[in-house]
């Protein structure tokens, strides 16, 4: 059977990002993705436009009666819009500490757009970087997760509320020909480099928190977890399409 991964996050109708790119990144690897809906968006794969936080009464009772049915592998968490969802999500995140809990900080989107600015950023450091088995920050997110100012500060700052792995991405300068995303795993650091692919793509990022969110959830190490995920993205963006006017979107059966 499928181990089931409880997926909190926001609704991209394109599908490039948010729910959709959890279920099927989750699918394609080998687990199932049981989504609760904490926030709507209307974009494209040009902008996000506008954002609908989910009251947390409804989060709370989504959660509820999936959980009253059935066993959880691992969480994952993606788009949180507010202060307000973050403490929801905390809170019935801390009803499940045995669970290993992947975050996907999201403050900002691939094309720049603000998804939730300084007050949703201090929100995910204190409710939830504690409740962290792994983070999944790019260098803004990261950038805006901690005031440190050396990058070994950083993630010494991170480390220090709790979070336990820092899977960093996108680290590279953007005339190199690879593409970095360094990993601290416990006291270990490692670093992956993959060779660039040209062009933007929707929802990178997602697929990577949703993949690595799978092989967590069944059983596999996180470092090799680590690995496995990176190795799942790259080939999605390796196979994705232009479907829209701007962004790719990947492809997740790979
Ligand atoms: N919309 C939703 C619902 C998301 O979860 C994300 C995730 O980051 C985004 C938009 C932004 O996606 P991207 O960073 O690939 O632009």
């Amino acid at each position: 059977m499928r181990p089931i991964i409880l997926c909190f996050g926001g609704l991209d109708p394109t599908g490039g990002a948010g729910i959709q790119a959890d279920i099927e990144a989750i699918f394609q690897t080998g687990a199932k993705a049981m989504s609760i809906g904490c926030a709507i968006t209307a974009q494209n794969t040009k902008r996000v436009y506008k954002i609908k936080p989910i009251a947390p009464k409804w989060i709370a009772w989504q959660s509820q009666y999936v959980l009253e049915e059935f066993d959880i592998s691992a969480i994952k968490i993606g788009m949180c819009a507010n202060k307000t969802v973050v403490k929801t999500i905390a809170k019935i995140v801390k009803t499940l500490p045995q669970v290993p809990m992947i975050l996907d900080p999201i403050i900002t989107s691939g094309m720049g757009d603000d998804l939730g600015g300084t007050e949703l950023a201090l929100a995910i450091r204190k409710y939830l970087l504690p409740l962290s088995t792994v983070i999944t920050p790019n260098m803004i997110e990261l950038q805006k997760l901690s005031s440190a100012e050396v990058l070994e500060n950083k993630i010494a700052d991170i480390k220090n509320t709790g979070c336990k792995n820092i899977l960093l991405t996108a680290t590279d300068s953007s005339g190199s020909k690879s593409k970095v995303t360094h990993y601290w795993f416990g006291k270990e650091q490692k670093s992956f480099t993959y060779p660039k692919i040209s062009g933007a793509y929707h929802g990178s990022g997602c697929t990577l928190a949703a993949s690595l969110s799978s092989f967590i959830g069944q059983k596999i190490p996180c470092k090799k977890a680590a690995k496995m995920a990176l190795n799942y993205t790259w080939r999605t963006i390796d196979k994705s399409c232009i479907m829209g006017r701007q962004q790719q979107l990947p492809e997740r059966k790979v």
